[in-house]
């Protein structure tokens, strides 16, 4: 087994080419790893990105703010700037796994394993997040609705790595909200989750976006419940209505952790609960 240890971005990309898709790529190693070792997915060489420090932490550039790949769950829980500027990622951080499992496992990690349950990407979607891509050829931004096409499929080829997720700086007076139900409060995937995001002026609901986890094969916009909420105030009835509309979205399955029926309910209330109000 060959384990390479680049230590840039421009050291891990040449690896990659150099192997032309024979490689694989370790973060946190808190999917691949557990994979690996229950025989799916196997590999003659790793090239860990624990030494790539450029493709650590949580940065602002203009109006933008910019992850590297490689920051923990850990870091974006406790990033108090990321509390301020983006509270429905930093939540949905904190609800990952177990301490070990934050401390271990990347954000970039969480994307590109693209599981539907992935706690980070209901509130990427509703950042309107772009997934930056980097090989040999050049910088390929993809937008983050593009990136996965199914479980554990996503558009990234075999000599790209993920450098970081971008976004535009959210407003400082946005409602932002994760919520996500497991089987138990800690150390469990998402049997379903939810992220929401709104401005309300006088009471009003604007630009609302609602995304949602675990209820389709990828992560995915609840756009007519979106449309059900945008321009309301949050009464009751209107609230009801997003809930009603949610069924149009979502195509959950019975699976080992829950059934159809369980998950649309268990959404809908997710989204009772996200949504401020009634007034
Ligand atoms: C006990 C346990 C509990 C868990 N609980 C949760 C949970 O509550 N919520 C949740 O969302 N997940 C959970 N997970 C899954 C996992 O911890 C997360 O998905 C984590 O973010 C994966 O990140 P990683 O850095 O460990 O990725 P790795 O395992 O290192 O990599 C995952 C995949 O992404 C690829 N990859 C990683 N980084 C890059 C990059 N920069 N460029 C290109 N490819 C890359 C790897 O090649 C691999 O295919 C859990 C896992 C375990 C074992």
């Amino acid at each position: 087994m060959e384990f390479l240890r680049p230590t840039s971005v421009q050291e891990a990309v040449e690896a990659l080419a150099v192997r032309q898709g024979r490689s694989r790529v370790l973060a946190g190693g808190t999917d691949l790893v557990v994979r690996m070792k229950d025989g799916l997915e196997t590999t003659r060489s790793l090239i860990s990105l624990g030494r790539c420090v450029e493709l650590r932490g949580v940065r602002e550039e203009s109006d933008q703010i910019v992850i590297g790949a490689m920051t923990t769950h850990e870091e974006l829980a406790r990033s108090m700037f990321l509390r301020r500027v983006a509270p429905v990622l930093a939540e949905a951080a904190a609800e990952v796994g177990s301490v070990q499992i934050r401390q271990r496992g990347t954000i970039g990690g969480n994307v590109v394993n693209a599981s539907p349950s992935a706690d980070l990407v209901p509130p990427l979607h509703v950042l309107g997040a772009t997934v930056v891509l980097v090989s040999r050829a050049g910088v390929r931004p993809l937008g983050i609705d593009e990136f996965a096409t199914g479980p554990k499929q996503t558009r990234i080829r075999p000599e790209e790595l993920l450098v970081e997720l971008r976004f535009a700086r959210p407003r400082a007076d946005e409602l932002q909200r994760y919520l996500k139900l497991g089987q138990r409060r800690a150390l469990a995937c998402a049997k379903v989750s939810l992220a929401f995001r709104a401005r309300s002026t006088a009471g009003v609901l604007r630009d609302v976006r609602i995304a949602c986890g675990a209820v389709a094969p990828t992560v995915i916009r609840a756009r007519e419940a979106e449309r059900a909420l945008e321009g309301t105030l949050p009464t009751a009835d209107a609230i009801g209505r997003a809930c009603a509309a949610l069924a149009r979205d979502i195509r959950p399955i019975d699976d080992v952790r829950s059934t159809a029926a369980w998950r649309l309910a268990a959404c809908a209330e997710l989204l009772r609960r996200a949504v401020p109000g009634p007034v």
